[in-house]
């Protein structure tokens, strides 16, 4: 019997899964985002059950779930552009709309900061 051959360590393998369900660049919500693509219509239809934000495109027939993600995220990042010109300083990289966090700004200003 020949020598036993080394066992080759399996990589892990990431399965391949088909992205269905993406997270909502509105709400945060992971994997909120619901895509339908109507191939014959040519039309996909996104929308996130979380916050309501709907979206809908032209796809052709090579186009996935992905790729209508990621023309939405696109197409957020031109909107940001176009209503807040001074606020992409360094292009941070974020899909996020940072819009949405101004409703976190503290207006509760307490006195006790005041006082020294
Ligand atoms: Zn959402």
């Amino acid at each position: 019997m020949g020598k036993r051959r080394a066992k080759r360590k399996a990589p892990t393998r990431t399965k391949v899964v088909l992205d269905r369900e993406f997270n909502c660049p509105f709400c945060n919500h992971e994997k909120s985002i619901d895509i339908k693509l109507d191939r014959p219509n040519k039309v996909a239809t996104l929308t996130c059950r979380t916050c309501g934000v709907g979206w809908q495109t032209k796809i052709t027939s090579l186009d996935e779930n992905t790729d209508v993600y990621h023309k939405w995220i696109d197409s957020i990042e031109e909107i940001n552009r176009d209503v807040a010109p001074e606020g992409v300083a360094g292009g941070a990289g974020r899909y996020a709309p940072a819009r949405n966090a101004r409703a976190v700004a503290d207006d509760g200003r307490s006195d006790e900061e005041a006082d020294d």
